[in-house]
């Protein structure tokens, strides 16, 4: 899922200090899960917000909605039973929702209130941990399952550097050499000599560097 987390109350309430009618809307999808943007935050962030407001000697009004998902146009649409009611909104999705409702509604003020971070799960409770960079060719077969893009600390093709201490990266000592760990699961998965492979020079156009990427499914077009 999508990483996200709330950005300091401050900023918000510096980003909307304009605003006298606010569209607080949350997501119950990944921002949900990782309890960054659903309905419960959104509760919480319109009375923070109120809060900040009368701090600067102003009042808000704040109608709290939450869409199935704001990175789907389906659902988007049923922003229309607000019309009329706001003058800003914010959204507590991802960047990728902010920037769907900026699309569809050229003529509203949109605002972001969540840091989108990265692909990752739950590692425990509280703690996310990114793992995959979304790079659109993904080598895990060759990796035995764990991902050299998103955690390997210099996104190497060919590792270990040689820089990792008992196992641990030199650049994060927190974090697993996820090279060495590679090593590791493809010795015991039976798969040891997979490590002698040098892979090629890495062709990253498909990793976004050029530009916004689309997938289209042929399949599914109409
Ligand atoms: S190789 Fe690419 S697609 Fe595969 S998990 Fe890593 S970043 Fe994601
Ligand atoms: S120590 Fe391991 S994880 Fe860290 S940069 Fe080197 S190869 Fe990558």
């Amino acid at each position: 899922m999508i990483i996200a987390e709330r950005k300091p109350i401050n900023e918000i309430v510096n980003m909307v200090s304009d605003a006298k009618k606010i569209l607080l809307l949350g997501c119950r999808g990944c921002v949900t899960v990782c309890s960054a943007g659903g309905e419960r935050e959104v509760e919480i962030l319109s009375s923070l917000i109120k809060l900040g407001m009368q701090k600067q000697g102003k009042s808000v009004e704040i109608i709290e909605g939450t869409l199935v998902r704001q990175c789907d146009k389906e659902y988007i649409d049923s922003i229309e039973q607000w019309k009329g009611q706001y003058d800003a909104i914010v959204s507590m999705a991802c960047g990728v929702g902010v920037n769907f409702i900026a699309n569809l509604m050229p003529s509203t003020r949109v605002y972001p209130a969540v840091n989108t971070s990265f692909f990752g799960g739950s590692a425990d409770q509280g703690v996310w941990t990114e793992q995959c960079a979304g790079c659109g060719d993904c080598v895990l077969h060759l990796t035995g399952g764990l991902c050299p893009v998103a955690r390997c600390a210099k996104s190497l093709m060919n590792g270990p550097c040689g820089g990792s201490v008992d196992g641990r990266c030199e650049i994060h000592p927190d974090v697993e050499c996820i090279w060495q760990s590679i090593h590791d699961r493809l010795g015991r998965t039976g798969n040891a000599d997979a490590m002698k492979a040098i892979a090629p020079i890495r062709d990253w156009s498909t990793a976004g560097h050029g530009g916004p990427r689309k997938t289209l499914r042929d399949d599914l077009t109409v």
